[in-house]
């Protein structure tokens, strides 16, 4: 069975600037806020808006408060002096391609032009850009309207961004034939016209397409047109449960793309649960796709990966003793990381919601688990040494604070209750963490030289923040509806990705170095790998993202894995 998620599935830039705007004003400010008018039309993203008090206005009040934000269709120039009027404070979240527009025909508009706008005059974005017009706009949505219009001395001719490119280029050859003094503009957004265009390669190289979004929207509702119009089985739901799998039993390829308005979670979840359903009825993907659950959703994989990378630690400093440190590495990252997930069943609903609905069912025994792990982390960790105890112990208690509210309400102007309210503490503590208990801890108890141990600890930390920062990347949309400040919401996606390439790389210069200080050029060679195939594997994502959540993750925790097994070959 071949699953491909179309690259330009989900959210715009528009709609995604406008969403990360209105949860960032959430996150920050306590007073109530308001979209105006729905923010899109999607009714699972309106529903987890309201959940963080964010709700829709629909009229403009006499008076007022709070924020109102201006969502990316733009409206018309009085309905935003009219809410500045009424004491709102507004944030305009109007799509900078629709600003563009609205910049035509304001500029045109002052000089005297008439405005043709090739769209739905009921549709928001062109009732936005009718308010530009100074009374001279005309919306109009097929040929003859606008043959029908009078004359214009002077006119200016855009489209609404969504308009289907085709018809628009019947509509400019006409002018260009009938009313060569108009000026024409070419405001169509590239972005549908490239998801269209995908959807119908989708829909020709496989045996069906699911189009995920809400039914009011008209985008969605055009890429199930699309696809349909290729004769290939097509399916536009709006939840996952809609889909009726006996129906697809015997089909060997299926392509799922999203309208503009589909936030990630919803398709990664798709995508997840047709993947589940479909080899379920297989015996054997059956079993190795609820191994690969299992192992996630328990970290057995995570603790299995701990184990190995303060082996290959180990290796790096030529220590003994190893086996005993990776043991206690596994059941160290193994408790917290449940307790991590334990609390973090908000954030992750809207990221991996089969993790959030696993760590829903078996709270008490993962507890349970997390509780044994720890405390048996520590009984192997007093029978090493003293020191690697209090290490540990305070590592530990940390990482049991990290959820917990230690600052009392009010003390804090800013919102920090607890250590995990810090911006971008989450990826740094886990990469300290990780570092200390794969390097350093082995270090302590065998009196390794300070150097070496500087260079596992940068090897480990790097590779771990690495993975821990792409998480973060894949994790962006729930963890802002969650409030969560990580790294890659303070530095924004591309940096982020910018700043794990260049870690990552360090980490090759470092083995480089350490090359030429005294370690063998095959163990460099070797260990080398790991950030070059992590390389490899985030670059993939980030051009193609054709793979689910659950894989990529799968491949990233995989490679810890992989990295004691490369050190053994050392
Ligand atoms: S479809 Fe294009 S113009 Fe419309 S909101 Fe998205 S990016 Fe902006």
């Amino acid at each position: 069975m071949r699953i491909t998620i179309a690259k330009t599935a989900g959210f715009c830039m528009g709609v995604r600037r406008a969403v990360d705007m209105v949860l960032d004003a959430a996150n920050r400010s306590e007073v109530p806020i308001f979209t105006y008018g729905p923010l899109i039309h999607n009714p699972q993203v309106l529903q987890m808006l309201e959940t963080r008090r964010i709700f829709r206005m629909d009229t403009i009040p006499e008076k007022g408060e709070g924020i109102v934000l201006i969502r990316a269709h733009g409206v018309p120039p009085e309905d935003e002096d009219s809410l500045k009027k009424a004491g709102f404070t507004v944030i305009n979240a109007t799509c900078p391609r629709v600003v563009r527009v609205q910049v035509i025909i304001n500029r045109y508009a002052e000089n005297g032009y008439a405005t043709i706008i090739i769209g739905d005059k009921n549709h928001p974005e062109v009732t936005g850009l009718l308010g530009y017009a100074r009374g001279n706009g005309h919306a109009v949505t097929a040929m003859d309207q606008l043959q029908a219009l009078p004359v214009f001395e002077n006119a200016v001719v855009v489209a609404q961004t969504t308009q289907n490119t085709a018809f628009y280029e019947e509509i400019k050859a006409w002018c260009a034939a009938n009313r060569p003094h108009y000026k024409l503009f070419d405001t169509i957004c590239g972005s549908t016209e490239r998801r269209q265009q995908e959807v119908r390669q989708l829909a020709e190289t496989h045996d069906a397409v699911i189009v995920v979004g809400g039914r009011q929207s008209g985008n969605t509702q055009r890429l199930a047109q699309v696809a349909a119009e290729t004769h290939t089985r097509a399916i536009h739901i709006e939840d996952v449960s809609e889909i009726d799998f006996t129906a697809l039993a015997e089909t060997r390829s299926i392509a799922i793309t999203a309208g503009a308005s589909t936030p990630n979670w919803i398709i990664t979840d798709t995508c997840a649960r047709v993947a589940r359903h479909l080899q379920h009825q297989r015996p054997l993907a059956g079993v190795l796709a609820r191994t690969q659950d299992f192992l996630l959703n328990t970290n057995i994989l995570l603790a299995l990966g701990a184990g190995s990378l303060t082996y290959a630690c180990s290796v790096l400093q030529k220590l003994s003793h190893t086996l005993v440190h990776a043991a206690i590495a596994m059941l160290y990252v193994l408790s917290m990381q449940i307790l991590n997930n334990i609390f973090a069943i908000t954030s992750d609903t809207y990221n991996r919601p089969d993790r959030a609905a696993f760590y829903k069912k078996h709270r008490t025994s993962m507890a349970g688990l997390a509780l044994f792990s720890g405390a048996a982390g520590l009984y192997l960790a007093s029978k090493t040494g003293v020191i690697s105890f209090f290490i540990l112990l305070v590592m530990s208690l940390l990482g049991l604070a990290y959820n917990l509210k230690i600052i009392p309400t009010g003390f804090c102007k800013k919102r920090i209750r607890r250590i995990k309210d810090i911006p971008g503490s989450k990826t740094i503590l886990i990469t300290m963490a990780w570092g200390i208990v794969t390097s350093i801890l082995p270090s302590v108890d065998n009196n390794s030289s300070l150097a070496w141990m500087a260079v596992a600890f940068v090897f480990s930390s790097g590779l771990v923040f690495a993975r821990t920062a792409f998480f973060d990347i894949l994790a962006i949309q729930g963890d802002r509806i969650a409030g969560r400040e990580t790294l890659p919401i303070l530095l924004g996606e591309k940096k982020s990705f910018f700043l794990i390439r260049y870690i990552l790389l360090s980490i090759i210069g470092l083995l480089g170095g350490a090359c030429l200080a005294g370690l063998s050029f095959f163990s460099a060679f070797v260990l080398a790998l790991i950030p070059v195939f992590m390389l490899l594997l985030m670059s993939s994502f980030e051009e193609k993202r054709q793979k689910s959540g659950v894989q990529v993750e799968f491949l990233i925790e995989s490679t810890f894995l992989l990295t004691g097994i490369l050190a053994a070959l050392i």
